[in-house]
């Protein structure tokens, strides 16, 4: 399976000769929910390059292994919807310009992602041609199998939704076996760790409990499709270096939604 994978660039190890360092991956085709706020690094607005870079080759060691990567990207770097419309804007706009910052951050890391030589496509849920594909479902799980790692971007272009549910939404669609939620923590704690002192780490947990203990996870819309339609979620800490690669080969880290 991972055999015709092995296109491998110029001073790049061989895939086979990795793959019997390290074993096969645990899946074979994900999503990846990145927040804006994992761009953002520690500059509490916007694009940290050396983030986005960093994010980037973590992203290419696992397409290196054959997995095949759908990212969605959120925006709350650059524009909330909600926190915009709570200060005046009429919603509905205020939710048209998050969906444009995430446009700006898929840009950001499909940029980084081809200075490491890995194909990517960015496809957009709101028409804009000159910048990036259309998001045509088909076309995307084409890529998919010819290794291109697909940058879902503009979120379901609907307003009220968010990102995280337009990653519940695309997993399903491309029939990706995991939804990967990279957050700023190590997984879900029973209450916020950085208010309540003794919160407790959950590694595994229900969509049901995730639902009724309100825990902040993902809004209630993406837990729920999630449930209804099987697909697993594993939130994990990405400002921990190589986390993306240790999920994907199965180590037990963060927490799982079950
Ligand atoms: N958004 C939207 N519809 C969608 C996805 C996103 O209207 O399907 C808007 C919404 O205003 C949201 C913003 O885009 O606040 C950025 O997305 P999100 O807050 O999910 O980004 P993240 O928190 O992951 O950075």
């Amino acid at each position: 399976m991972f055999g015709r994978r092995s296109a491998n660039k110029p001073g790049r190890k061989d895939v086979t000769v990795e793959l019997e360092e390290v074993g096969a991956p645990k899946y074979s085709r994900v999503l990846l929910k990145l927040s804006g706020e994992a761009l953002m690094g520690d500059k509490g607005f916007g694009i940290d390059p050396q983030i986005v870079q960093r994010i980037a080759s973590e992203i290419q060691e696992v397409h290196d292994l054959g997995v095949e990567i759908g990212v969605v990207i959120g925006g709350g770097n650059i524009f909330r919807g909600l926190a915009a419309s709570a200060q005046g804007f009429d919603r509905v706009s205020a939710d048209h310009m998050g969906m444009l910052a995430t446009v700006v951050n898929a840009l950001a890391l499909q940029d980084a992602l081809e200075k490491l030589d890995v194909h990517t496509r960015v496809q957009s849920a709101i028409e804009m041609r000159q910048v990036a594909e259309m998001y045509i479902r088909r076309r995307a799980i084409r890529h998919l199998e010819k290794q291109r790692v697909v940058i879902f971007a503009a979120g379901t272009g609907n307003p009220y939704f968010s990102t995280d549910t337009t990653a519940a939404l695309r997993a399903m669609e491309i029939k990706a076996e995991v939804i990967l939620k990279a957050t700023k923590v190590d997984g879900i704690y029973s209450a916020d760790p950085v208010k309540v002192q003794n919160a407790t780490f959950l590694p595994k947990i229900s969509y049901i409990d995730v639902l009724t203990k309100e825990l902040m996870v993902m809004d209630t819309t993406a837990i729920s499709l999630c449930k209804d339609n099987n697909v697993p979620i594993i939130v994990f800490n990405i400002r921990t270096s190589g986390n993306i690669k240790r999920v994907i080969m199965g180590e037990t880290i963060g927490s799982m939604v079950y």
